[in-house]
């Protein structure tokens, strides 16, 4: 079946894989130039956006509450032998803060972000997801890195609802190369995601676009993987590098030659979206970060308008956000203040959008668990 179909009213199913188109397909698309094909790849993935998860865009509080890792990402900012990166850990007290903002501003969800923080014991997640569980009436998104089946249960137990965990490449030589495992383990990103399905999250992952090292062919691998592992969420963004990475430092140990390499540019990002929209119907999709980093003026507006549907507004306070570089230039369109909130639902409703009211689940999960 083509991706781009020629009947407005055809309904696809990503639960049906023999309607799934394949990888060569995929592929054909994400090097498509012509902009009069392209135009209809977004028309398509608007589409079936609208007919699938409507016109609401539901808003989730970002909190980024900590930037200590363990881990040696080669492409992220925050990597544990940076010694540029200034560390903070947000105490339960400034979290729940900002917590109350997202409420008080209507938002259904926040999620927490941060680097693997070995202080974030099991127990000190469980308490802070209980809190907020209890002093509010928003979802929980958790994303928090590979940790242990004990601690993924423990959280789902206090309360938590959903995990972000992207499995960044699906070329397993290419992972291993830059997100080496922690010592003494492996790192299986897949099966972890499997696992976080098993225990009852609403589970979300994704990818870099233009990662250095990463293949066109690769990226059709990983958009066909998306619909194989039947997420609940998936977000995606250019790659970005940051100047105190290995990744940047040596781009010759990375890069591939100009006619393999993907380009990490806004282009090839909407080709992704729209791509993974068509293929993964029921699923929520953010207009993310990297892509209004890359685009601040019309960034949110193309993504909504090739794909997403969801925005992630961030409440960190400004000098912990200012510190939490997995890439440089990060924007942020909407800071605490409730003007630049304003400002947002004016953009949205110049689209034809609507702030999504409740707590936005994804509609992929909701079929799941009737
Ligand atoms: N420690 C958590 C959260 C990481 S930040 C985890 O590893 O899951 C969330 C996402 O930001 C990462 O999954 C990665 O896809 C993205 N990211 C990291 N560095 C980036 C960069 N330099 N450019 C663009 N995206 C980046």
């Amino acid at each position: 079946m083509a991706i781009v179909s020629d009947h407005p009213s055809s309904h696809r199913s990503s639960s049906d894989p023999a309607r799934r188109p394949g990888e060569e397909e995929i592929l054909d698309w994400l090097q498509e130039d012509r902009p009069e094909r392209l135009e209809l790849l977004w028309r398509q993935a608007d589409r079936v956006r609208h007919q699938n998860v409507g016109d609401a865009v539901h808003l989730r509080g970002l909190i980024e509450i900590s930037n200590h890792c363990t881990r040696r990402c080669a492409y992220c900012g925050v990597r544990a032998p940076n010694r540029r990166a200034r560390r903070y850990r947000m105490t339960p007290q400034q979290i729940l803060e900002c917590v109350h903002l997202a409420v008080e501003r209507g938002f259904g969800t926040v999620v927490l972000q941060s680097g693997e923080d070995p202080r974030h014991t099991g127990g000190w997640v469980a308490d802070l997801v209980g809190r907020i569980k209890g002093e509010t009436p928003l979802a929980v998104t958790l994303s928090l890195g590979e940790r242990t089946a004990e601690d993924l249960v423990l959280w789902r137990q206090a309360g938590a609802d959903r995990y972000l965990l992207r499995f960044e490449t699906s070329n397993r030589e290419l992972y291993d190369r830059v997100h080496p495992p922690a010592k003494g383990t492996v790192s299986d990103r897949i099966a972890l995601l499997r696992l976080l399905r098993e225990i009852g999250y609403e589970v979300g992952s994704g990818i870099m676009i233009g990662l250095w090292g990463q293949s066109w062919q690769d990226l059709a691998t990983d958009i066909a993987l998306f619909a194989k592992l039947d997420l609940d969420m998936i977000g995606l963004g250019p790659y970005i590098p940051h100047p105190d990475t290995p990744m940047a430092q040596h781009p010759d140990r990375y890069r591939l030659p100009p006619e393999r390499q993907v380009p990490a540019d806004e282009l090839t990002t909407h080709k992704a979206l729209a791509l993974a929209r068509i293929l993964c119907p029921e699923v929520n999709i953010p207009a993310t970060t990297a892509m209004t980093t890359i685009n601040p003026e019309q960034g949110l507006e193309l993504a909504l308008s090739r794909g997403a549907n969801v925005f992630m507004p961030n409440l960190t306070p400004d000098d912990h956000r200012a510190r939490y570089t997995i890439y440089p230039s990060k924007t942020s369109l909407v800071h605490r203040d409730e003007e630049s909130y304003h400002h947002l639902q004016h953009r949205l409703q110049a689209l034809g959008r609507e702030v999504g009211a409740g707590r936005g689940d994804s509609v992929r999960y909701s079929r799941r668990h009737p």
